[in-house]
């Protein structure tokens, strides 16, 4: 596919704010798409070459970008500073001076193709080394070289990761919905169906009946809307399973209406999540008797993939996080055995001296740690607490229960005492023995239990009840820091109040500002470390107050939720404080408008 196609969409897409409208021209997209282009040409549209779990990155910064420009063009560095500071976009910098250039020159670009403007973004993220950075301005150069102006503009904003057109997650998913699997009468797709060749249904039983339709006719609305959401959630399952839509997309445009079940070794799955209860009775009622109640490990979680003889460990976030933890490579190869697996645990932190288990907070330096890993490795040293198995030798465990799922973990590991274990379980329908478990749990220095139905299958990236949390800890929120100000005084150089944001659906809302929590200096989250985790995702920065670009998350505890005007989640937070970071969280997945409400609900004994 000729890169231009792509840059056509991309102008679409930014011209419009109507999600229907940048749905259908996805989907458009994706239908005439090649198989071979499909990888290409998603990550392209989200503005990267990597699925969102691959640790690499095109890693070019826009200063590299502006020298780049200026030796591609010829123009002084100078006058595209200035340019930059006015418009705050390097690509449409790039596109005027491509134009500008063009009137000069009027040498006729030849044609990329979107799989040239991939290998090449794609090897600037493997260059390492001695010459790295002329070897990164050549391969940017070499696009420009043969892009139009408007193609210079979206390759400069790949390059520095800021494509600003806003495909999401939702949107995408539905793009590829309606790209590959049976249209639905009834249902809104932003143009006329074709329906040459349709399969009325009375019932979602009558999809069996499927073939090669390509439209579906249910009997009444309310059936369509079931179907619709029905061939939605299939796509849902399938990124749950992989969190790589390239891979989603393929296999639909491959299969149709009969794709979807895709687990592979070394893709990371979306993490089951758990739902939390105010304590153990509501526990029992949401999971049934007996339950299978656990420890919570106060760590944090990774899921270990092996195969081949290759252990990969991915965090919570889907992290590639291998080359931090070579002890718990060497410990998972020693005692776990099996041809393959896919296993959910949570790594904690043990005091050297006396085998003590540590929080969280003191083990979480290890998880973004670069270099002298071995010798973090010996200063803090952590152990696994396995609670869960997806695959084991070939076997995809998602839809078998949990209480077979622990058996056939517990076969292929051999536990050692404060290195390797499964999670300390009891199972129970008694009360009493189940609050005897909790306090146990928390004089461990745990955070709490984790009560599962033991029937329960794996349900990747969802919070389904077939297990909940139980913990005393007041209700706190997971925000996303949004903007700050630059501090005063002796602050100067510190990001210092920070604006927190809640999600709703795909908008980060804002509900308050914080500068409590954070210290000048030593223990705890200091000024300096939020400024050197924010500083990269600054989108603008005028004068006292930046822009940031949500990324980093923040637990944030506080006395009460009341309604507020001032923000535009329509709620502020009174006495707000920062208890902790929360590197195992994505912007995406903190605390959402719909909790907030709910807790504002809670409070003060109001009632929903
Ligand atoms: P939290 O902030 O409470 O850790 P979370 O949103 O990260 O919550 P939840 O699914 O809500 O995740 O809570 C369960 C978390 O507790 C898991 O993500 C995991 O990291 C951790 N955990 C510790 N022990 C266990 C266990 N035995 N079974 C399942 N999860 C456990």
């Amino acid at each position: 596919m000729d890169y231009s196609e792509l840059v056509k969409v991309y102008k679409e897409i930014e011209n419009t704010a109507k999600r229907l409208e940048k749905t259908r021209l996805i989907a458009d997209l994706l239908e005439i798409t090649s198989k071979e282009d499909m990888e290409h040409v998603v990550y392209l549209l989200q503005g990267t070459v990597f699925p969102p779990w691959d640790e690499r990155k095109i890693g070019m910064s826009s200063r590299l970008i502006i020298k780049t420009l200026a030796s591609t063009i010829g123009y002084p560095e100078q006058r595209i500073e200035s340019l930059w500071a006015k418009s705050g976009d390097l690509g449409t910098v790039a596109e005027m001076l491509m134009k500008e250039k063009k009137q000069q020159s009027l040498v006729t670009a030849s044609k990329l193709t979107v799989r040239k403007v991939f290998d090449n973004l794609q090897r600037l993220a493997s260059l390492v080394g001695e010459g790295t950075v002329n070897k990164k301005v050549a391969l940017v150069s070499e696009l420009l070289h043969g892009a139009k102006p408007d193609e210079a503009c979206f390759i400069v904003r790949t390059v520095i990761e800021d494509l600003r057109v806003g495909v999401g997650e939702g949107v995408l998913k539905d793009a590829i919905t309606w790209a590959f699997l049976p249209k639905v009468k009834g249902i809104e797709y932003g143009r006329e169906l074709k329906s040459n060749k349709v399969l009325k249904v009375n019932s979602l039983k009558d999809l069996n009946k499927l073939k090669d339709e390509t439209v579906v006719e249910p009997s009444d609305e309310k059936l369509a809307r079931e179907i619709y959401n029905h061939f939605a959630s299939q796509v849902q399952e399938a990124y749950d399973l992989t969190t790589d839509f390239a891979i989603v997309a393929h296999e639909f445009k491959d299969k149709g209406y009969k794709g979807g079940f895709i687990l592979k070794v070394g893709t990371p799955i979306k993490v089951m999540l758990f739902e939390k209860v105010s304590d153990i009775k509501e526990g029992f009622e949401v999971v049934g008797k007996p339950a299978a109640i656990e420890y919570k490990y106060d760590g944090f979680r990774i899921q270990a993939h092996f195969e081949n003889n290759n252990l990969k460990l991915f965090t919570r976030r889907l992290e590639d996080v291998t080359k931090q933890f070579p002890d718990v490579i060497k410990l998972l190869k020693s005692h776990i055995k099996a041809k393959d697996y896919i296993l959910d645990g949570e790594i904690i932190g043990l005091d050297p001296k006396n085998n003590q288990w540590l929080s969280f907070q003191n083990i979480s330096q290890r998880i973004k740690r670069k270099y002298n890993i071995e010798e973090i490795s010996k200063k803090v040293p952590v152990m696994v607490h396995f609670f869960d198995a997806i695959r084991i030798n070939g076997q995809n465990l998602l839809n078998i229960s949990f209480e077979e799922r622990r058996k056939k973990m517990k076969a292929i590991i051999s536990q050692e005492v404060n290195k390797i274990e499964l999670a300390k379980q009891l199972i129970t329908d008694n009360m009493k023995s189940a609050e005897v478990f909790y306090k146990e749990s928390l004089s461990k220095g745990n955070e709490g239990i984790m009560m599962k139905n033991l029937q329960g299958i794996y349900k990747p990236g969802k919070r389904v009840g077939f297990g909940v949390k139980v913990k005393p800890v007041m209700e706190t929120l997971d925000l996303a820091i949004v903007g700050a100000e630059w501090g005063e005084g002796k602050r100067t150089k510190w990001l210092s109040s920070f604006v927190l944001a809640c999600i709703d659906g795909e908008n980060f809302l804002e509900i308050g500002k914080v500068g409590t929590g954070i210290k000048e200096k030593s223990e705890g989250v200091t000024f300096e470390e939020l400024t050197k985790l924010l500083r990269p995702f600054i989108i603008k920065d005028h004068g006292k107050e930046v822009q940031i670009k949500p990324d980093l998350v923040v637990e944030i505890e506080f006395e009460e939720i009341q309604k507020s005007p001032t923000y535009s989640s329509g709620y502020a937070l009174r006495f707000p404080r920062v208890i902790r970071i929360r590197p195992d969280r994505n912007a995406e997945e903190c605390s959402t408008l719909t909790q907030i409400k709910k807790f504002f609900m809670k409070q003060r004994g109001r009632k929903i």
